[in-house]
């Protein structure tokens, strides 16, 4: 009944949480990357009165160079067209609700591109039911860090996001947002992996280190994680406020 009266009152923006079910090196849980972004978009929703749906725990399957690869124990994954039908299943049936305000919100990179392939096809069924005023957002929450904090996390050392993969960022978040999922005395340090800049496929695993981590995470704090949540929450409200204007 609270879910009707919202819909009908005040039009909210609904947060969709999508994740992955994901190996995280020795020192972080499978469901990383559900926790994180189901717990940021929560944040973000107390401020400006949006909806967070239940997450979608599971996503695209790992890729070697962004996430270690779909070969690890517990990285339990969705082919992409699987992925697209749920989605756009979801983004319809929130529409058939009334929502016309929708962000998916995702916490796996390597989701993205079948995040806009469900929309892409959603809209366009939406269209042909004649409902022309649904708008649906896409966006990864680790795109919305800047420079400033950028430093804050690297030090002003070399990094690349796709080997961010349960690296500095993500241990750091998580250190903040829930220690007691956090295996600090398991955390390695090593050197960054090493890949060439094209894929041949079945990718060569030798490449990949056998820990699952694509740069070390020993520079992780929980102080960097408040720092990335402290930026990112109100910059992510302001989007959301901005964009569904
Ligand atoms: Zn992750």
């Amino acid at each position: 009944m609270e879910f009707a009266a919202r819909i009908a009152d005040d039009n909210p923006i609904i947060l969709i949480p999508i994740g992955a079910t994901e190996q995280h090196g020795p020192h972080l849980p499978l469901g990383s990357d559900v926790v994180m972004p189901e717990t940021i978009a929560l944040m973000v929703a107390e401020r400006i009165g949006a909806i967070v749906a239940p997450p979608v725990c599971y996503g695209y399957k790992s890729q070697p160079k962004s996430g270690g690869g779909n070969h690890f124990q517990g990285t339990i994954s969705l082919d992409g067209g699987t992925l697209v039908a749920l989605l756009r299943d979801l983004i319809n049936e929130f529409a058939r609700h009334g929502a016309r305000r929708i962000v998916l919100f995702d916490g796996h990179m390597e989701n993205q591109w079948f995040i806009v392939e469900a929309i892409d096809i959603a809209l366009r069924d939406q269209r042909r039911e004649g409902v022309r005023d649904l708008r649906v957002m896409k966006l990864g929450y680790w795109e919305f860090i800047n420079a400033e904090t950028e430093t804050v996390l690297f030090e002003g050392k070399p990094f690349t996001w796709p080997l961010e993969h349960a690296a500095v960022m993500e241990t750091s978040v998580m250190l903040h947002l829930r220690p007691d999922l956090v295996r600090v005395e398991r955390i390695l340090d090593h050197p960054p992996a090493a890949f060439p800049p094209y894929d041949v496929y079945p990718f060569d695993t030798s490449l990949i280190p056998e820990h699952g981590v694509l740069s070390s995470a020993k520079p992780a704090s929980a102080e960097k994680g408040r720092r990335v949540l402290k930026q990112i929450v109100p910059d992510i409200a302001a989007a959301l406020k901005q964009a569904f204007a």
